[in-house]
């Protein structure tokens, strides 16, 4: 059996590390800076220096789901809900636009006041902004899917949360993990960039379980994977759970880039949240995309997936000198390109 070090040396030219080998790793402190900076390595040669920037626009905390680690549940009642009109979502949309932004990311929770039509209004009229949009509003039909794709959709995050069926069954009450994958593979079908992701150091989540993860998003080919810790709600059922930790989701975030060497990896609000430039540590082990705010006012802060969200009392405009500002500190530049996923040759 090879030592982590090792594991690490090997995994950075073969991008291959199995379920044990991936487990080893992860349970072996002693040599995490050899693991981010073999990430850090892999991300250079693969996709470059440029980080990719994405505007999310945050439009509405109305959701029907329960996920039990959420704070936009349906059964928190200690939030004020708040949804944008079409037509204020496409200001928002031109707003990031002049700030620079190449891709707009429509995030929210399942409201289901935006009704196929007016989905359709919204994505074609950001669209005609020559931008990249990037949705993030759920669970769907194939058929709403093909719609939102015509209307000129390019990406869609959805979350595996846990490859952890049970697990997912049981944070998720009155939800499938089969239904989650269908949507996955529907998006596939339907030639969106697909991007997936998980919750690191959700209760009863195990090492085994977070090597599955890794595993299901290279055999998915996603193109782009979210990781961020668990950061626990006051306004939930899992107020008292101890939460992810740093450290772990980084670490499965350098082994994410480690096998998938040309994926899009954003550095997460969440890491930023639990600890202070966690974003640029993140760009630093792996990552090369950053999801800056572009939602305004009181409406940042009510959007309130998690406590003490990361530039929640910021306004757009300062968002965007302040990370560019950090990513040119680190010998990094901003991308000026839509930042599709670029796929290269795998070199072994
Ligand atoms: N409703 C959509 C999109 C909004 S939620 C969806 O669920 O896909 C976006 C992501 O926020 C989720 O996928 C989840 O991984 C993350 N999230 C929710 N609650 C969180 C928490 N307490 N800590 C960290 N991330 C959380
Ligand atoms: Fe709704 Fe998404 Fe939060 Fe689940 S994670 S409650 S679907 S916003």
């Amino acid at each position: 059996m090879s030592t982590s070090v090792e594991l690490i040396k090997e995994a950075e030219f073969s991008h291959n590390l199995n379920r044990e080998e991936i487990v080893t790793i992860l349970k072996d402190d002693s040599c995490n800076e050899e693991l981010f900076q073999a990430a850090d390595r892999v991300r250079k040669k693969y996709v470059g220096d440029e980080v990719h920037l994405r505007g999310l626009i945050e439009f509405s905390n109305i959701c029907k789901r329960n996920c039990l680690y959420c704070g936009l549940r349906a059964s928190n009642k200690n939030l004020d809900r708040y949804r944008l009109e079409p037509d204020e979502i496409i200001e928002l949309a031109k707003k990031a636009v002049e700030y620079g932004y190449k891709t707009i990311v429509m995030q929210s929770g399942e409201d289901e006041f935006y009704t196929l039509d007016k989905m359709k209004y919204i994505i074609s009229n950001i669209k005609k902004l020559d931008v990249a949009i990037t949705l993030s509003i759920g669970e769907k039909s194939f058929e709403e899917y093909k719609a939102y794709k015509e209307a000129g959709a390019d990406r869609y995050l959805i979350r595996i949360e846990t490859t952890d069926k049970k697990l997912y069954e049981d944070l998720d009450p009155g939800m499938s993990h089969n239904e989650r994958k269908r949507c996955l593979e529907d998006l596939k079908e339907l030639g969106y960039e697909v991007g997936s992701g998980s919750l690191i150091g959700l209760p009863n989540q195990t090492l085994e379980s977070l090597a599955d993860d890794i595993l299901f998003f290279k055999e998915i080919g996603a193109d782009m994977i979210g990781l961020g810790p668990f950061i626990p709600n006051e306004d939930t059922p899992l107020k008292n759970e101890k939460g992810g930790e740093f450290t772990m989701s980084l670490k499965v975030m350098a082994i994410t880039r480690l096998l998938m060497p040309d994926t899009n990896i954003p550095a997460t609000t969440a890491m930023e949240t639990i600890s202070r430039n966690g974003r640029i540590v993140a760009l630093q082990s792996g990552a090369n995309v950053v999801m800056p705010n572009v939602t305004e006012g009181e409406y940042r802060k009510m959007y309130a997936l998690y406590p003490g969200k990361a530039c929640a009392g910021d306004t757009p405009a300062h968002c965007v000198g302040c990370i560019t500002g950090k990513i040119t500190s680190i010998g990094r530049s901003v991308s000026s390109t839509k930042g599709f996923r670029v796929r290269k040759k795998i070199t072994t």
